[in-house]
């Protein structure tokens, strides 16, 4: 492994200043459960390596009238054992308590999971489905993005060099709204997903109609990809099998995968039917609450 200067800055101008003096050769370490498994495969030549834990703005999660904020370098175990999360994102939390195992999740974070840009990031999905929005800071200032828009490719995302994401920043959930995630994976746990699925669906005050729908699907593409189709077709439609057929459906067609390893396309395909079709009823039970 080439040799780096480990950097623990306590703020984010500073951690800025450094990223930006080296750099490509330079990356943020958040939990290191990804950068240090590729720094050890070389998959970059680093000078640098600027531990973000030691910056209060990047490890603060809080949850207030406005949504949730999680900080870039707070680890999933924080996001879990949170009640506030837990009563009203629990789609986030299904991501945040499957990455890898609890030592995984004493260390990494969502943050780190979305900035990794997997297609088969366990923490995306539930982010995408709730319409999340990824703060950056760089040298000239701060921008939001999208988190539907930020991986670009496997591995790639919207980041440049020099840029820090400071923070995800999730809506507060709607009346009546309920979330959930899931994945296949051929283990009962400490798997790369065949494919995975987010579901955030709101309910009328009856509970027996879709007002709306986020559903964005992992490991069926080159990125995480939000089902617009599939999601939209929820709105205004009443709750009963046949709607939910129909969006499983969308989702499926809005799959991009590739057989490998892991699985085949007409696998992934049929699995990301199967799990839309779960997750959207799981999501209900938990709009009725
Ligand atoms: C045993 C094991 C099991 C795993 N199981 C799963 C699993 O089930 N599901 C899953 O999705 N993943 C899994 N992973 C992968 C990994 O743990 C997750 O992707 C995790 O969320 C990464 O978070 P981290 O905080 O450790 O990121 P890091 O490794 O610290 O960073 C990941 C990448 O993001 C960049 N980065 C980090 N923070 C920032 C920032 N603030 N601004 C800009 N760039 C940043 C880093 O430079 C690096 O390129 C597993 C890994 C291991 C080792």
């Amino acid at each position: 492994m080439h040799p780096f200067a480990y950097v623990a800055p306590t703020t984010v101008a500073e951690a800025v200043a450094v990223l930006t003096e080296h750099g490509d050769r330079a990356r943020p370490l958040a939990g290191g459960t990804d950068l240090l498994v590729k720094a050890r495969a070389n998959a970059w030549e680093l000078d640098a390596v600027i531990d973000i834990k030691n910056i209060p703005e990047l490890m603060t999660l809080s949850v207030n009238g406005d949504g949730l904020s999680i900080g870039a370098g707070v680890p999933c175990y924080q996001v879990y054992d949170n009640s506030d999360v837990v009563a009203q994102y629990p789609g986030i939390v299904d991501g945040a308590s499957i990455i890898g195992g609890i030592q995984v999740q004493s260390r990494a974070g969502l943050g780190g999971n979305l900035c990794n840009a997997a297609p088969s990031g366990d923490g995306i999905p539930a982010l995408i489905a709730h319409s999340a929005v990824a703060h950056i800071a760089n040298s000239s200032g701060t921008r939001e993005v999208a988190v539907e828009d930020f991986c670009t490719g496997p591995s790639r995302t919207v980041l440049e060099a020099g840029d820090l994401l400071v923070s995800i920043e999730v809506p507060k959930p709607a009346a009546n709204s309920g979330a959930a995630y899931t994945r296949f994976i051929p283990r009962n746990e400490m798997d790369i997903a065949v494919a995975g699925v987010g579901v955030y669906v709101v309910l009328d005050d009856s509970g027996q109609n879709f007002v709306s729908g986020r559903i964005a699907l992992a490991s069926v593409g080159p990125t995480p990809i939000l089902a617009s189709e599939a999601g939209d077709s929820l709105a205004g439609k009443p709750v009963n099998d046949e709607t939910i057929a129909v969006a499983a459906a969308l989702a499926k067609n809005a799959a991009t995968p590739i057989t490998d390893m892991r699985g085949t396309v007409d696998q992934r395909k049929q699995l990301v039917e199967v799990l839309t079709g779960r997750m959207i009823n799981k999501a209900v039970e938990r709009a009725r609450g």
